[in-house]
C-alpha cells in the first residue's frame, strides 16, 4: 500500500492526513467501525465526549490490538465543559472511557462565545499540553475573530483547527488566514455529510479517473493540504476513503472542484450562535 501522509503541525506533532470520523456512531456500533477502520489502515480516531462512543472507541482500539504509539487519538471539550477547572476534569473523564493515559489532540469543539470562556479554555489547554495529558491541543469551530482574540489574549496560536470544509464550503477566507499564522486545518464532514458524493461534477472527474466520488472528494482535501475526517460504518467504504494515497488530481480537475464552493453551503451549526 502507498504510505498515507501525514502533516506536522506548528507544535512538532505529526497528524495522519486522512483519519476516521466516530461522530453518529453510538457506544455498540463503534467497537466494529473503528477495528475495520485500524484494520484498513487508518491510524487516526476523531471522536468527542459529546458523541457518547469513547468507551466504544476504545474497545475498538483494543481489539485491533495495535500498539498504542501509533495511533493518533482526538478527543474534544464539550461547550459546557468550558473553563480552567471544568477543562481538565473533563479530559480527565475522557481518558478514562477512551482508556488512554494521553490523546494526541485534544480540541475547544465549539468556541461557545455566548459562555465568554473560550481564551480562559484555551489557556487552560496549555496547562493540559504541559501535563502530558495531551500530546497536541487546538480548536474547532473557531472563526477568525475566535483565533485572533485566542491569539491576542494568550500569545499562542492554536497549531491546528478543525472547521467544517466540504467541496460544498470550502472557507477559503478561514483557510487564508490559517496559512498566514501556520495553522492546520482539518475538515470535518469532508464528504459534506454524503451530499458532496453524489455531485455530478465529481462523479464525471471520477469517472475518468476510475475512482469513487468520495476518494476524489478526500483527494481533493489532501492535494489541498488539508486534514480530513470521513465517517462512515459500512466496512467497504471505510476501506474505499482510506485508499486514496496511490492517485492524483490533475490541476484541471482541483480547479472545477473549487467552482463548487458556496458561501452559503454550511451543514452544520453557525459557530458564533451555537451553544
Ligand atoms: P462526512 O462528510 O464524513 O459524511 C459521512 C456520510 O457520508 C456517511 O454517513 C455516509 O452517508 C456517506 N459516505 C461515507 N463514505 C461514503 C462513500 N465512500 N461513498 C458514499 N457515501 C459515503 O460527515 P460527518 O460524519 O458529519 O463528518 C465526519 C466526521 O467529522 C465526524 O464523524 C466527526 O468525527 C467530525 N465532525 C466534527 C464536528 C465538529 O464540530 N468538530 C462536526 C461534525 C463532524
Amino acid at each position: 500500500m502507498v504510505q498515507p501522509t501525514r502533516i506536522r503541525l506548528s507544535d512538532g506533532v505529526d497528524i495522519p492526513q486522512i483519519g476516521f470520523g466516530v461522530w453518529q456512531v453510538d457506544n455498540t456500533e463503534a467497537p466494529k467501525a473503528v477495528k475495520a477502520a485500524i484494520e484498513a489502515g487508518y491510524r487516526s480516531i476523531d471522536t468527542a465526549a459529546i458523541y457518547g462512543n469513547e468507551e466504544g472507541v476504545a474497545a475498538g482500539i483494543r481489539a485491533a490490538g495495535v500498539p498504542r504509539e501509533q495511533l493518533f487519538i482526538t478527543t474534544k471539550l464539550w461547550n459546557e465543559r468550558h473553563g480552567a477547572k471544568n477543562a481538565a476534569k473533563a479530559l480527565d473523564e475522557s481518558l478514562r472511557k477512551l482508556q488512554l493515559d494521553y490523546v494526541d489532540l485534544y480540541l475547544i469543539h465549539w468556541p461557545n462565545p455566548r459562555a465568554n470562556l473560550y481564551a480562559e479554555t484555551w489557556r487552560a489547554l496549555q496547562e493540559i499540553k504541559s501535563s502530558g495529558r495531551a500530546r497536541s491541543v487546538g480548536a474547532s469551530n473557531f472563526t477568525i475573530p475566535h483565533l485572533e482574540r485566542i491569539i491576542g489574549e494568550t500569545g499562542i496560536v492554536p497549531p491546528i483547527n478543525q472547521i467544517e470544509l466540504h467541496p460544498g464550503f470550502q472557507q477559503t477566507a478561514l483557510r487564508d488566514f490559517h496559512a498566514r499564522h501556520k495553522i492546520v486545518t482539518e475538515s470535518w464532514s469532508p464528504l459534506g455529510q454524503g451530499r458532496a458524493v453524489r455531485d455530478p461534477l465529481i462523479a464525471g472527474i471520477a469517472a475518468r479517473h476510475g475512482r469513487t466520488p468520495a476518494q476524489v472528494i478526500l483527494r481533493w482535501h489532501i492535494q489541498n493540504g488539508l486534514v480530513a475526517v470521513p465517517k462512515s460504518v459500512t466496512p467497504a467504504r471505510i476501506v474505499e476513503n482510506f485508499d486514496v494515497f496511490n492517485f492524483e488530481l490533475t490541476e484541471e480537475d482541483m480547479a472545477k472542484i473549487a467552482t463548487l464552493d458556496n458561501s452559503r453551503g454550511r451543514i452544520g451549526p453557525d459557530p458564533d450562535l451555537f451553544t
